[in-house]
């Protein structure tokens, strides 16, 4: 008998008749003795209506309030789902985030979980109850509603199975595994069975959306067995995010190609070449929650340097906004920001022992006539800035490069 957290995305509880066939699904897991947690997302699409009725009502809401408003779709599916297995004949109980409580910091839209009291779930689990926990949120010290940011399920299941010590914690989403790259964008793309945290981790980052970062991070820090599969099909093993590379295996250079639409460039002309100038720029930026992902500093020549980041592009025109401030205030030479380029880039373990991985991913994007506005490498990725696009292009193109294509 183990003790599994089951996470199930907005797609695999959209309809009644779906959250009808989750149930049957944790059912067939209670039945073979296990202890059960469920963690189910908003129906889908349902956190974006959220959304749009606070925004209908004001451009900038109050996080607080939009936190209010942006849990509730997971308060309706944990409700829905604790019926549904009741239906199936199971003892079923809901909770909220903040009813059970999953105490996070008071980062209202992008709050972080501190600590979760298990003490209500074991004493239901002890008693033979399957538990549903809403995903997505919690509570602050002050009883506020908090958000964990979109996508934010995924770390509350795995917050989860941290703190129950769970067996495993499996993520129940509408595709049947980690792939390659985005089948949607390249047709070709497989399936691993296999992927460390590392590499998890850079291919989350980096914009494949199968997993929210935070709940890889999570799961890598706390040793958690994470296990990505489809809710769709009853067959599969899905991916297993391993913690340790499989020495004795060979491994493919890249193992796979992920990329970020989402990526906006801003860069600040001709500030003093001066220590401290970094944290001048990048400081306020900080300071209003607006996460930094690439960044260059050219040498400067007559004193002066241009400073390039990039952010996501929901955080673009504030990001610009505080820029300008600081340019202001440094007598810079002046702003410019591009919201149009997004972020390719090759992951792997394998690269650490395979050298020539930049030169040949530089040459594949030459060749197609692409031009790189930003690098940046880590000892498992390597990732390129480049026009939007050209994002499918590049893409399809280092896939097949790299041997990663179905056929090969
Ligand atoms: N419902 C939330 C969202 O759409 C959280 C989640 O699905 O993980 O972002
Ligand atoms: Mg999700």
């Amino acid at each position: 008998m183990a003790l599994i957290v089951q996470k199930f995305g907005g797609t695999s509880v959209a309809t009644v008749e779906r959250i009808k066939n989750v149930a049957q699904r944790v059912a067939r897991w209670k039945k073979q003795g296990h202890d059960i947690i469920v963690v189910p997302s908003a129906m889908s699409g349902e956190t974006n209506r959220l959304i749009g009725l606070a925004k209908d009502i004001s451009d900038s809401p109050d996080p607080r309030e939009l936190d209010v408003i942006a849990s509730t779709g997971e308060q309706v599916t944990v409700g829905l789902l604790a019926l549904a297995l009741q239906s199936e004949g199971l003892k079923a109980k809901s909770y909220t985030g903040a009813q059970v409580k999953v105490l996070t910091n008071s980062v209202f839209t992008k709050a972080r979980i501190l600590q979760i009291d298990d003490s209500k779930i074991r004493h239901d689990l002890t008693n033979g109850y399957v538990v549903v926990v809403a995903g997505f949120q919690g509570a602050d010290e002050e009883g506020n509603i908090t958000t964990l940011g979109r996508g934010g399920s995924d770390t509350s299941a795995v917050a989860l199975a941290a703190a129950l010590n769970a067996d495993e914690c499996q993520i129940y989403t509408d595709v049947d595994g980690v792939y390659t790259t985005d089948p949607r964008v390249v047709p070709e793309a497989r399936k691993l069975d296999t992927i460390t945290f590392e590499e998890m981790l850079e291919m989350a980052s980096l914009g494949s959306k199968v997993l929210q970062i935070r709940s890889v991070e999570f799961a890598g820090k706390y040793k958690v067995k994470l296990r990505v599969l489809s809710s769709f099909d009853d067959e599969g093993e899905g991916t297993l995010i391993t913690i340790e590379e499989d020495k004795n295996m060979e491994h493919p250079i890249i193992s796979g190609i992920a990329f970020n639409r989402d990526e906006a460039k801003l860069t600040i002309l001709g500030v003093p070449d001066l220590p401290g100038i970094a944290y001048k720029i990048l400081g306020p930026i900080a300071d209003a929650n607006i996460d930094v992902d690439m960044i260059i500093q050219n040498v400067g020549q007559d004193g002066t340097t241009d400073f390039s980041f990039t952010v996501n592009r929901a955080d673009y025109t504030a990001g610009l906004e505080i820029l300008k401030a600081t340019a202001t205030a440094m007598n810079a030479r002046g702003v410019v920001g591009d919201n149009k380029t997004c972020k390719v880039s090759g992951v792997g373990v394998g690269m650490r022992s395979h050298p020539g991985v930049a030169s040949k991913m530089f040459k594949v994007l030459a060749s197609e006539g692409i031009n790189i506005q930003m690098i940046s490498t880590s000892e498992i990725k390597i990732s390129v800035v480049i026009e939007e696009k050209y994002l499918e292009l590049a893409v399809r193109v280092l896939h097949k490069a790299f041997g990663l294509d179905k056929s090969e």
